[in-house]
């Protein structure tokens, strides 16, 4: 029998080195001295046609952390460029992570297998290549959260310890992330790509990103126009539903903005519990460039310099014409605050239980966040607190019950939905905006069970609460994985209250925001 073909990580393809080798380094990760792992996603193995089993065994764990290359496989460090924080940089690149190989999955799909944490490659710059177990950890929980959320996001496949110390703040138990993605592209790529030029690389890179990410667009007029309205498109709704869920991404440099359209580097990231635009938890961002309202706007600023990169491929697409090449990108790029809005505005009707911003109260979610801001609304809680209100109504077994409603006793609960007889657990600015929503759900014609139910299934319960996070990456720091075991049990349920400890639903002691702070500090 062929050893290989049954090895743990075996045929991994490398369509990305071969086909832009300009673009990536031959490396190998740094040996560790005694690799354990801490974590394995088995549901994400299942997925991926992966022996949960094999991943564990002592030859699985070796790949993982890169001790041992899996069989046929050829591990590349990435080259990419950046702008960070507003600022270029021409050559950042995977300084300590590896593309170990692309997999397919029995349906067929193409997957990235990246390892973070291991080891300097020449991108390194100062760097040591490394990365702690405090912040694999975390992006190892926060994909799985989002996953859970249905926001478009890298996964990951496993953390392993390296039995290593790395001085961060002090010494720390080292890990590497075994980190899977549809695709590890980036507008940094197109950047790196743009200014090393040669041989056509940029519109190889395109064509690869196409033929990759968007196969519908190879056969079209114009596939490069279209790459970057897709990309818009991608990126446009994976804001939109970060901001839905109270996300802050915290660090979303050009080089953190994916082509494929998914979250990645969860870095200094955090949801937020009170409600403020202005919220930023990361300790770099004093500018408070990456705040939770300004993502909108920051994710415009990152896809023009994509759109930059584009120019050549897009100024041939139209024969030379460098003005109404320049001018389709620019009517792209100017429809970007537009579709984060039309994305959010769908996003947000839902949450309300309504299919759509009412037409005569156009200011009504507005109006919410701004309630919600005045009263240090909880994010997460207050939509569940305004279907728990609507549930508080409902007719109890004297009156009439749901098994026996008749269309008499439903149209009397869509009545009483804009009387507003039991208010919800909110603050004053919310309750004086309650009687409005009432109006728009009773237009709409909807019975409260209907709506608080249709609000249950996309208003999250369990969500990385950073006091949450926080505790239990020390734990997990200090030895005990035991407390980040049952918070990613919750977060992998957003949606479901049965048998998750009521805890994981609350946020923090007053002031704890406040104090609270995220660390690039990887
Ligand atoms: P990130 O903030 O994780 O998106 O990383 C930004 C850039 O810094 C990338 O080029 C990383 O490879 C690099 N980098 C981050 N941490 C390290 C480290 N410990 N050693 C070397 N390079 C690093
Ligand atoms: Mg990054």
């Amino acid at each position: 029998m062929d050893e290989t073909a049954t090895a743990p990580l075996s045929g991994l393809e490398s369509t990305f080195a071969d086909a832009l080798p300009e673009l990536c380094l031959v490396w190998e990760a740094a040996q560790v001295p005694d690799p354990q792992a801490v974590a394995v996603n088995d549901e994400l193995a299942a997925q991926l046609g992966l022996d949960a089993n094999q991943l564990r065994s002592t030859d699985g764990v070796a790949m993982l952390v890169g001790n041992l290359v899996p069989p046929g496989a050829t591990p590349v460090a990435m080259g990419y460029a950046g702008h960070q924080f507003g600022n270029y940089s021409p050559r950042l690149g995977d300084g300590r992570a590896l593309l170990l190989g692309e997999l397919i999955d029995p349906q067929g799909a193409r997957w990235d297998v990246h390892l973070k944490g291991s080891g300097r490659t020449p991108f390194s710059r100062g760097g040591d290549g490394k990365a702690t177990i405090g912040p694999m950890l975390r992006e190892y929980l926060v994909s799985e959260a989002m996953h859970a959320l249905g926001v478009p996001t890298t996964r990951s496949l496993a953390v392993i310890t390296t039995g290593e110390r790395i001085m961060r703040e002090g010494p720390e138990p080292g890990a590497v992330l075994a980190r899977v993605a549809a695709g590890h592209l980036r507008v940094g790529t197109f950047e790196y790509a743009a200014r090393l030029q040669g041989d056509d690389l940029l519109r190889r890179l395109a064509d690869y990103a196409i033929a990759r990410h968007y196969p519908h667009l190879v056969d079209t007029d114009r596939p490069y126009l279209k790459l970057l309205t897709t990309v818009i498109e991608a990126q446009a709704a994976l804001v939109a539903q970060w901001m839905l869920v109270g996300f802050i991404h915290g660090v979303m440099n050009t080089d953190n903005t994916t082509i494929s359209g998914e979250g990645i580097d969860y870095g200094p990231c955090a949801f937020m519990d009170a409600y403020d635009p202005a919220t930023v938890f990361s300790s770099i961002d004093r500018q408070g460039r990456y705040a939770y309202g300004n993502q909108s706007a920051i994710i415009g600023w990152n896809l023009a310099r994509f759109a930059e990169t584009l120019v050549p491929l897009l100024v041939d697409e139209v024969g030379g014409d460098t003005d109404a090449a320049v001018a389709d990108a620019t009517t792209e790029l100017q429809l970007i605050a537009d579709r984060v809005s039309l994305h959010w505005t769908a996003g947000m009707a839902a949450k309300l239980g309504l299919t759509q911003r009412p037409a005569d109260d156009p200011a009504l979610f507005d109006d919410l966040l701004t309630a919600m801001n005045a009263d240090a609304a909880d994010w997460t809680g207050t939509f569940r607190r305004l279907s728990e209100g609507l549930v508080a109504e409902l007719p109890t077994s004297d009156s009439a019950t749901s098994d026996s409603a008749t269309s008499d006793s439903a149209t009397s609960d869509v009545q009483r939905l804009d009387q507003c007889d039991v208010l919800p657990a909110v603050g004053d600015a919310i309750a004086a905006w309650l009687p409005r929503w009432r109006t728009a759900l009773a237009a709409e014609g909807c019975k409260p069970a209907d709506v608080a139910s249709r609000m249950d299934a996309v208003n999250p319960l369990h969500i990385p609460r950073n006091h949450l996070v926080a505790e239990a990456l020390d734990a997990a720091t200090d030895g005990d994985i035991a407390p980040y075991n049952e918070l990613l049990a919750a977060v992998r349920r957003p949606f479901d209250a049965d048998g998750v400890d009521p805890t994981y639903e609350r946020p923090a002691g007053a002031g704890f925001a406040a104090r609270f702070r995220t660390f690039c500090g990887t």
